[in-house]
C-alpha cells in the first residue's frame, strides 16, 4: 500500500482548480502569468483537470474515487481541532488525535506508534518492507515512536546505502536547496521513494510531499498551482511504475490525502490552524483493486482523518485495532459489498 500526502493542498484547488479571487490578491496582473494561461478555464471541472490532468481524467475516472467535495454533500474532516501539520500527520499515521499532547510542530518524537510501526512488526521480514520518505524534517519525529526500526528519510537526511541512484539523489539534494531550511524539494522525496520501492519492493510506504503548503504560506500562488501540477505528474509516474511491476500491479492500494485544509477566503487562504475553522475540511482519494467506487463521492456520511490508518491496514487484510483500539475504524463505504 502507498500513502501519499500533499501538505495543506486545499479542497478549493483540488476540486475547483485555479481560484481567480485568490490569485488576484497576490498579483494584480495575474491574468498575464504563465500559471493563469496554463490552468485557467471556464468551469471548476475544466480548471481542476488542467491543474491535475492525470489525477482527474485517469486516476479518479478509471481507477479510484475521492471524498470531500462539500458541494456534493461529501465531507471529510480532521478529528484534531488544531488544523496544522504535526497533529494532522500524527492523526493520519497513528489513527488518533492527541490534542492534549501533540500541540506543536516542534513536538519531539511521537510517543504513539504509527501504522507503519504496526506493519513493520506484523510483516516481520526485516527493515525494508516499510518506509517513509518525506520532504519536511518533522517526519523524522512523527512517523515512528521507535526511530531506527525502518527507514524514515525526511528533508536533507541521508542513510548509508550501496544504491547508486539513492546516493546520487542524496548528493544532489544537499546542493539544490529549497527556500525553507526544514524542507527539501518534493522532487527528491519522490525520486528517493521510487528508487527505494524499486530496490526493496516495499510493501507499505508513505510519501510526504510538502511544497504546496510552504508556497501557500509564502503567498506564492503561482508555485502552489505549479506544485500541484508537478505532483500530478509524479503520481502518474508512480502509477505507471505500479502497473509495470508484477509485485505491485493489481494488488496495490493507494490513499492520497492531506494533513489539514486552509482558509476559504481571499483573506485567509494562505493560512490554517485553530483560528481558521475552514481548515478542518480535507479530502481523501482511494485507489484499490478491492474498491469499485469511481469519481466523486456524493451524499455520503462524513469520514475522518483518524480512519486512514485502519483503512490502509484493512486493504492488506490486517486489523489495526490490534495496535490501537481507540483509532478510527476502517471507512465502511470502501468495504461495503
Ligand atoms: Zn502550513
Amino acid at each position: 500500500m502507498i500513502l501519499i500526502t500533499l501538505d495543506g493542498a486545499s479542497t478549493q484547488e483540488i476540486f475547483g482548480g485555479l481560484d481567480a479571487d485568490i490569485f488576484r490578491t497576490v498579483n494584480k496582473n495575474f491574468e498575464k502569468t504563465a500559471a493563469f494561461k496554463n490552468y485557467n478555464a471556464a468551469t471548476p471541472t475544466e480548471r481542476r483537470e488542467k491543474l491535475m490532468p492525470f489525477f482527474w481524467k485517469t486516476l479518479m475516472t478509471s481507477h479510484g474515487s475521492i471524498a470531500g467535495n462539500r458541494s456534493l454533500k461529501s465531507e471529510v474532516k480532521t478529528t484534531n481541532k488544531l488544523f496544522f501539520s504535526y497533529p494532522g500527520y500524527s492523526e493520519i499515521l497513528t489513527g488518533q488525535a492527541h490534542d492534549d499532547v501533540i500541540k506543536s510542530n516542534s513536538h519531539p518524537q511521537n510517543p504513539y506508534p504509527s501504522f507503519l510501526d504496526f506493519l513493520h512488526q506484523k510483516f516481520a521480514v526485516g527493515p525494508n518492507a516499510v518506509a517513509e520518505f518525506s520532504s519536511w524534517d518533522a517526519f523524522m519525529r512523527i512517523a515512528t515512536n521507535k526511530p531506527g526500526s525502518f527507514v524514515v528519510n525526511a528533508a536533507y537526511a541521508t542513510y548509508p546505502t550501496d544504491n547508486k541512484e539513492i546516493n546520487e539523489l542524496f548528493r544532489l539534494q544537499s546542493q539544490v536547496l529549497a527556500p525553507w531550511p526544514s524542507v527539501r524539494h518534493d522532487y527528491f522525496t519522490f525520486k528517493l521513494a521510487m528508487a527505494y520501492m524499486k530496490e526493496h519492493k516495499t510493501r507499505a510506504i508513505h510519501i510526504g510531499f510538502d511544497e504546496t503548503d510552504d508556497y501557500a504560506h509564502d503567498k506564492n500562488y503561482e508555485r502552489v498551482l505549479d506544485t500541484l501540477h508537478m505532483t500530478d505528474k509524479w503520481i502518474a509516474e508512480l502509477w505507471n511504475f505500479v502497473q509495470s511491476d508484477a509485485r505491485y500491479k493489481g494488488r496495490t492500494s493507494i490513499v492520497i490525502t492531506v494533513d489539514h485544509g486552509r482558509g476559504n477566503s481571499p483573506k485567509d487562504w494562505s493560512d490554517h490552524g485553530e483560528d481558521v475553522p475552514e481548515a478542518q475540511y480535507i479530502w481523501m482519494a482511494f485507489v484499490s483493486p478491492d474498491v469499485q467506487l469511481r469519481g466523486e463521492w456524493k451524499d455520503s456520511e462524513t469520514i475522518y482523518q483518524n480512519q486512514i490508518a485502519a483503512t490502509l491496514c484493512k486493504f492488506i487484510g490486517l486489523d489495526y485495532s490490534e495496535q490501537n483500539r481507540e483509532a478510527g475504524k476502517p471507512i465502511a463505504r470502501l468495504f461495503a459489498k
